[in-house]
């Protein structure tokens, strides 16, 4: 079966076609073609790469999103990165689709019920679910009435226990759909199952902290494989610092800003979600690539930026081992948590009385899927990649392959 899956954010789309015979194989296999759009204005700068190791760049400027989407699709069977013969070998696609609202939790076939019904989301997250939709309708439109599925990243949450999904707030908040989520669920999920295989453990056994850190970042806690606390909220603002968001602050700044210097919702979305977080305490930048160089340079505010980053995720760690009452792994995945070392060492120190405790010189090399703990540590540390297009290639197999089986 062919699955491509589509992963739109609202300031980049990725996409990613996986072949998968009679059995889900454990370790993913690297894709057929991969490709993605990143924006700078009004420029889409594209870049596909094939199996072949093929690679294709190319930028599109002033195009709107739908074409710039289509010309990258287009190159799965067309041009040097062509990868299979016709739009007709693609079986299924898979949408990423970052809120289902109250409603949505497992993977389901995009009818066109499910999607006016998603479309009554989009007040949810509005940038990414519209350009959810635009994706699902470009492929109706390129791919004719192939099957499309939508799968949920709060839909991992959505067992967590009531006290986890309540704010303190008025009751009705939650009546209202006011509650928290949380999200990165595809992904939390994948290296929960991951982590069990790669310490040959019941998974249902475990007590495990997943380290979600990439542009966007969350903790989630998870117990026998189900999500029992996350960082993330009703937005995915919520929870830890990230690279330019800031994560929780206290809502009173918020009301200060607003009645002191006249701010209004965009104002305030717009500094929450873009010149906060590594970016807005350092200034420099939101990659923690660039932070780190200007720690190394002596910049005392990218110092700052780093200690607030690891002091946040520690604070999590903990938070999170306390509502697992234990904790027997924990991971690091995305961007940042598969490529800093500086990271994992600086959130990891001094949490021994936690049973973490890692090799400094396995934790240097450059390694994914691996554990980094060391040999007198009581709690396994892994450094797991992100494989949430993966993960929901799997998910379209299954749906599609046996739908009983996906409850
Ligand atoms: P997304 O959340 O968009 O999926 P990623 O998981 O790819 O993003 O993470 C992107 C982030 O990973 C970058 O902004 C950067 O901060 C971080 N990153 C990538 N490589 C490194 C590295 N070598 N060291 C530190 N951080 C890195």
């Amino acid at each position: 079966m062919k699955i491509l899956v589509l992963n739109s954010g609202s300031s980049s789309q990725k996409a990613c076609l996986y072949e998968i015979g009679d059995a889900l194989p454990e370790i993913p296999p690297l894709p057929l073609w991969e490709g993605r759009i990143e924006w700078n204005g009004d420029t889409a700068a594209i870049t596909v790469r094939n199996s072949k190791g093929m690679v294709r760049k190319k930028k599109l400027k002033s195009l709107p999103c739908e074409l710039v989407l289509k010309d990258l699709l287009t190159t799965l069977w067309s041009g040097e990165t062509r990868s299979i013969a016709s739009a007709a070998d693609i079986d299924t696609v898979g949408h990423r689709v970052v809120h289902g609202g109250p409603r949505f939790h497992d993977p389901i076939l995009i009818s066109n019920d499910v999607h006016s019904a998603l479309a009554g989301l989009s007040q949810f997250a509005p940038m990414h679910i519209q350009s959810e939709l635009q994706g699902m309708k470009t492929v109706a439109d390129l791919l004719g009435d192939v099957p499309q599925v939508a799968v949920f990243d709060t839909g991992f949450h959505r067992q967590m226990p009531r006290v986890a999904q309540t704010y303190p707030g008025p009751y009705e908040w939650f009546e209202q759909g006011i509650r928290r989520y949380g999200f990165h669920g595809i992904n939390h999920q994948y290296c929960s199952t991951r982590a069990a295989q790669l310490i040959a453990k019941d998974l249902r056994s475990l007590k495990i902290v997943s380290c979600h850190l990439g542009n966007g970042c969350s903790v989630t806690g998870i117990r026998a494989g189900r999500s029992v606390d996350t960082t993330m909220g009703f937005t995915p603002l919520a929870g830890i610092m990230m690279g330019t968001r800031s994560g929780s602050v206290d809502p009173g700044i918020l009301i200060f800003l607003m009645r002191q210097h006249g701010f209004d919702a965009d104002q305030i979305d717009d500094m929450l979600n873009k010149k906060s977080g590594l970016l807005g305490i350092s200034g420099l930048s939101g990659d923690m690539r660039d932070v780190l160089a200007g720690m190394d340079a002596g910049n005392e505010r990218a110092k700052l930026a780093f200690d607030l980053y690891t002091h946040g995720l520690r604070t999590a760690i903990g938070g999170i081992a306390a509502v697992l009452e234990g904790l027997d792994v924990l991971v690091f995945t995305a961007g940042v948590g598969e490529n800093s070392p500086e990271v994992r060492a600086a959130t990891c120190k001094g949490l021994d009385f936690l049973g973490v405790v890692i090799d400094l010189n396995r934790n240097k090399e450059l390694m994914l899927d691996a554990d980094i703990s060391s040999p007198d540590s009581r709690v396994k540390v892994l450094v797991i990649r992100a494989a949430e297009d993966w993960a929901i290639a799997g998910e379209c197999w299954k749906l599609c392959r046996c739908p009983a089986a996906v409850a």
